[in-house]
């Protein structure tokens, strides 16, 4: 019988992110379905705090490696802890999300353990009585369903495809695990973090809403002339205001590369489509942006979809979109903008 183990590491405050809550729901599903025990396993430079919230999870056991040398993203150091609490865990299967750092040591433990490894898992189910695991290939377009008879059989699991955990905390018994730290473990030391303040911070994963900007808002309107500093106004004004998640079209992405003026807080990390990002937004607004068929291919996991658009022919209309409002978007984000406050 398969015994899963859901392994994460703790965020610097010591708690648990989204994506790897998510990982849990997907790990406990997964064991209900097989019938099999599960586990967890948590490391960081506290775990105390993560194992409470995970307490009530039904799990097994808790295991914890803990540990200042654990508290930050290094392949060795992170490698080791997962080896020990796979270990520890006589897992067979071991599920973590497919964040950075987790995704970034797991295929060095799979090899430890003489296991494998499959990433980016979509979904999780038991067919036959055995565990299968889905994900995309060329960039989503084809789902493939994976079983394995090796074992262990390491799992990422994508975020946005499970809900997150969420159950009441409690008080948690951890098994310490001990893995010996040794100088050449931690001969990388993290000099600082630099990351964009959440304001700053554009793509927004956890989001409720996409807001997709398009090149029509660099465009000349109706006046003849083009409003940019108007637009990356009233962009970022919603932003900041919905918290929603921001996205484009490569038109506009590309501009910047082009040297033409264009809204500066926009990177190729933003571009949604066939050669850009697939998110999963629940809903998606797409402003200014044509909706072709190369772009609009990233958007087959948003849920809801809407677009604002001065052309009623545009892409959008041709039912890829649920609703198509035939305005100005720069009118229409004014707007919204004067109703959010
Ligand atoms: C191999 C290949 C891969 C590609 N990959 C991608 C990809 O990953 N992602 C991607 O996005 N594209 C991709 N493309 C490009 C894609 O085909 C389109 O060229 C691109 O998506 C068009 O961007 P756009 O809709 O923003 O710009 P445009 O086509 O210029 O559309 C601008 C729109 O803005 C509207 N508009 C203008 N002013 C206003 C206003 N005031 N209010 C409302 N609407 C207004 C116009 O009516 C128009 O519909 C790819 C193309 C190829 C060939």
């Amino acid at each position: 019988m398969d015994t899963v183990l859901f392994c994460a590491h703790t965020e610097a405050d010591g708690s648990l992110s989204v994506a790897s809550l998510e990982a849990l729901t997907a790990a406990k599903t997964l064991a209900e379905g097989l019938g099999a025990p599960y586990a967890v396993g948590l490391f960081g430079a506290d775990v105390a705090a993560a194992a409470s919230v995970v307490a009530g999870c039904g799990a097994t056991a808790i295991h914890g490696v803990s540990g200042e040398a654990f508290g930050v993203s290094r392949y060795a150091t992170d490698a080791a802890a997962m080896e020990a609490l796979a270990k520890a865990a006589s897992a067979t299967i071991i599920v973590a999300t497919d964040d950075s750092r987790a995704s970034r040591a797991m295929p060095g433990v799979a090899a430890r353990l003489g296991g494998r490894i499959d990433a980016h898992v979509t979904g999780l189910a038991v067919k036959d009585g055995k565990p299968v695991a889905t994900r995309g290939y060329y960039r989503q377009r084809m789902q493939a369903e994976l079983t394995r008879a090796a074992r262990p059989w390491c799992l990422t699991v994508s975020a946005g495809c499970f809900a997150a955990y969420d159950g009441a905390p409690g008080e948690a018994s951890v098994t310490a695990v001990e893995v010996p730290v040794t100088e050449a473990m931690t001969r990388t030391t993290l000099k600082a973090v630099i990351a964009p303040s959440a304001d700053e911070q554009t793509i927004r994963p956890d989001a409720k809403l996409l807001f997709v900007a398009g090149a029509g808002w660099t465009k000349k309107q109706a006046d003849g002339a083009s409003h940019v500093a108007d637009a990356g106004e009233l962009i970022l004004g919603f932003l900041g205001r919905s918290k929603a998640s921001l996205g484009s079209s490569k038109s506009l992405v590309d501009m910047g590369g082009d040297g033409e003026a264009v809204l500066p807080f926009l990177t190729h990390l933003h571009q949604v489509g066939q050669t850009g990002a697939t998110p999963r937004h629940p809903k998606g607004l797409a402003t200014c942006c044509h909706g072709e068929e190369p772009h609009v291919v990233g958007w087959r996991f948003v849920g809801e979809r809407r677009a604002v658009n001065l052309d009623p022919s545009c892409g959008w209309a041709q039912g890829k979109a649920d609703v198509l409002y035939v305005a100005d978007a720069f009118a229409v984000m004014k707007k919204i903008n004067e109703l959010l406050g």
